[in-house]
């Protein structure tokens, strides 16, 4: 029996009313319907790049961390993820790799499904480590190179600060092995940044936009400049309204192209939980109103929020919906060339969210299975 969805469907210009038939865990063909449009939104299954955890679990945790962070994540509406391991020990980097690896073929049917991981470390500035421990921080130089080999099998994002010894020359190696790099956590001036920037070729990305980075000098531009006006590049940005203060979101979403801006949550194991004081990578942080900090500094360690939080707050400041959507959805999607989700296209896998009328997760659809929201 194909599943029929049905309702308001956030398309990849428009919001039409229609429905939507699934084959197989894949769309069969999308037509408008106006008798829909009292129906819930109905965009495709969020795809979150950065996250480091969710509902208590932990990325760099076991396999169960992984499976339930997995489950939490799909039941708001993020239907692919990478899990994300912020500064790891030389040692911690390819078990944390291998842990990943191995569990991807057994992730949960009822979760968000994998994509390979993230690593947001150890090739940043130290004067932009934010949370990260500073004790692991190195260059591509002085890593030993065994490690950065036993790593690249199922890494598909990195982040690195291009103005560190070595860093070029590894930003070309990724890009070689169709690996992103995220220019970040770094003080790079506009010409370190072009340069990283350019060593990239097609896909690069930018680790949460404003935050730990060369900022809007006027006289002295750095790597957030450099990642604004080149149309090229992808941009992460936090819409918790914390990272990046929302009269900024503006200058970001009329800089950059509509399809170069990528949301992304950044989330802390400890999303999902409430307030309360948890380890992250080795460091305490505390929560306090969904706003997360190093203990006894005012250094933001990480969000809250999940994506469909995202797309509402942005949604709220006067962006389109279908642009919020396609930040979330399509533009993730191309930047890790996984064409095959994020749009409601025929042929795509039917990775579906149905919204309601304030932007919030009813149900979500993964191929053929339903799961309500939590
Ligand atoms: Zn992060």
């Amino acid at each position: 029996m194909p599943e029929v969805v049905v309702g308001r469907l956030v398309l990849a210009d428009a919001v039409v009313p229609g429905r939507v038939v699934v084959e197989g865990g894949k769309i069969a063909s999308v037509e408008p319907d106006e008798s829909a449009a009292a129906g819930p939104y109905v965009a495709p299954g969020f795809i979150d790049v950065h996250c480091h955890g969710w509902g208590g679990h932990d990325a760099t945790g076991d396999t169960d961390a992984l499976s339930g962070m997995a489950r939490a994540l799909l039941r708001r509406g993020v239907t692919s993820f990478l899990p994300t391991a912020p500064t790891l020990s030389a040692d911690e980097l390819p078990r944390f790799a291998e842990r990943v690896r191995a569990w991807m073929p057994i992730a949960p049917a009822d979760g968000a499904v994998p994509l390979g991981f993230n690593l947001e470390g150890p090739f940043i500035a130290p004067a932009r480590k934010g949370a990260h421990d500073p004790a692991l921080l190195r260059t591509p130089a002085d890593l030993d190179p065994a490690v950065i080999e036993r790593v690249l099998d199922g890494l598909r994002i990195m982040t690195i600060a291009p103005e560190l010894p070595g860093s070029p020359a590894l930003i070309a190696r990724l890009a070689e092995r169709g690996i992103v790099t995220s220019l970040g956590h770094s003080q790079a001036t506009l010409a370190e940044a072009q340069a990283g920037y350019a060593a990239a070729g097609r896909r690069v990305t930018t680790t949460h936009l404003f935050n730990a980075m060369s900022g809007i000098d006027h006289r002295n531009p750095g790597l957030a400049v450099a990642a604004l006006v080149d149309d090229d590049a992808y941009a992460e940005l936090i819409a918790d309204g914390f990272h990046v203060h929302p009269a900024l979101w503006p200058i970001i979403t009329r800089t950059k192209p509509a399809d170069r801006l990528v949301l992304i949550s950044d989330a802390l194991p400890l999303a999902g939980m409430g307030d309360g004081r948890t380890r992250v990578g080795g460091l305490e942080v505390d929560v306090r109103g969904g706003r997360a900090t190093l203990v006894g500094t005012d250094t933001l360690a990480g969000s809250t929020i999940a994506l469909d939080t995202a797309v509402r707050n942005l949604v709220r400041e006067g962006l389109p919906l279908v642009r919020a959507v396609q930040a979330a959805s399509s533009n993730p999607a191309a930047l890790l060339d996984a064409h095959d989700r994020g749009r409601i296209e025929v042929g795509r896998l039917a990775h579906l969210v149905e919204l309601d009328d304030d932007l919030r997760v009813r149900r979500v659809l993964r191929g053929e299975a339903w799961v309500d929201a939590s």
